[in-house]
């Protein structure tokens, strides 16, 4: 038996058309368009190619794309800077901030800036902490993605054993924190973990977020489950994931890379950026993103 692939890139472009009609209707009655602010410090390449991506996205949703783009030698103070007058900017919805920073700037310090109401990313402690108590704030684009892909295959997550590899605050983290919210019984493994194989075989869904290439072995998974693989690695061999790829042979379900997580992200990010537009001006939005 061969597992069922999920297909991200469909599921985001659904979610986009969503995102967009949704966007067309806060426009009509806000009477300005939800507006996303990326800023990128410095040209790194990686991160040049995401933030483009993500202006032509915030576009094709019919919403406002502010960019920013900085010196790579500019000062913590002029970032922090930049951020409070976003924060203040009343047609800014969204604040992103491209990571990683050059090293003499505190992300940290840039980060816990930005108005939690504006933190389309999520990584805000204070967004951190609503969700971890159940409260609605922002919740990281790539874990939400992965939680919508699981609940198209699984409507009730209750009860399933799930198992998280990597405890990033950006990933592992608020994955283990959102299935954790649907009633699953998780469990995070992380690199001093003494057994993983061992946990990942008791799983019925496993998230895989390690950046180490095809990480997680075909035997160590139960047949039948869903396989979530979240890593993007660039080897010699192209762009691969944490999963070995034999793994389809064994899962009920499993995303392939590319095309399963990875379009999720920029996705939820225009999501993310509406729902904030909406809380902020007091206008409902379709409860269905
Ligand atoms: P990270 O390096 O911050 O975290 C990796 C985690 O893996 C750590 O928590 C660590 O404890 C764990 N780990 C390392 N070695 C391990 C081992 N031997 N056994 C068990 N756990 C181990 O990475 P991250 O930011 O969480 O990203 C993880 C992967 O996801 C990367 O490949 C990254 O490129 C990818 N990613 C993809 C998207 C997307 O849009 N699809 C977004 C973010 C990250």
């Amino acid at each position: 038996m061969t597992a069922r692939l999920i297909d991200g890139k469909a599921f985001a472009a659904q979610l986009r058309g969503r995102v967009a009609t949704a966007a067309a209707a806060f426009t009509e009655q806000a009477g300005r368009k939800p507006g996303l602010a990326v800023v990128l410090v410095g040209e790194d390449p990686a991160s040049s190619v995401y933030v483009r991506s993500k202006g032509k996205a915030t576009l094709a949703a019919g919403m406002e794309s502010f960019e920013h783009r900085l010196s790579a030698d500019v000062s913590e103070a002029e970032l922090i800077a930049l951020v409070d007058r976003l924060n203040a900017d009343e047609t800014v919805d969204g604040i992103l901030v491209q990571l990683p920073l050059p090293k003499h700037i505190d992300e940290r310090a840039v980060i816990t800036r930005i108005d939690p109401d504006k933190d389309v990313d999520g990584f805000h402690p204070v967004n951190a902490g609503r969700l971890a108590t159940g409260l609605d704030g922002l919740v990281p684009c790539t874990p939400l993605g992965c939680l919508m892909l699981l609940q198209d295959i699984h409507p009730h997550l209750a009860g399933l054993e799930a198992v998280v590899i990597g405890r990033s605050n950006i990933v592992g983290k608020p994955m283990a924190a959102l299935l954790l919210q649907q009633s699953c019984t998780v469990t995070t493994v992380h690199s001093r973990t003494r057994d993983v194989m061992g946990h990942v075989r008791q799983a019925d869904i496993v998230v895989a977020a390690v950046g180490i290439p095809g990480f997680v072995q075909p035997e160590w998974i139960k047949p039948g489950a869903t396989v979530i693989d979240v890593g993007i690695n660039r080897t010699g061999d192209g762009l691969v994931g944490d999963v070995d790829p034999r793994a389809v042979e064994v899962a009920g379900a499993i995303t392939p890379v590319p095309g399963g997580v990875g379009p999720m992200t920029i996705a939820v990010l225009m999501r993310n950026t509406l729902v904030a537009a909406g809380r902020r001006a007091g206008i409902a939005v379709d409860p269905a993103l």
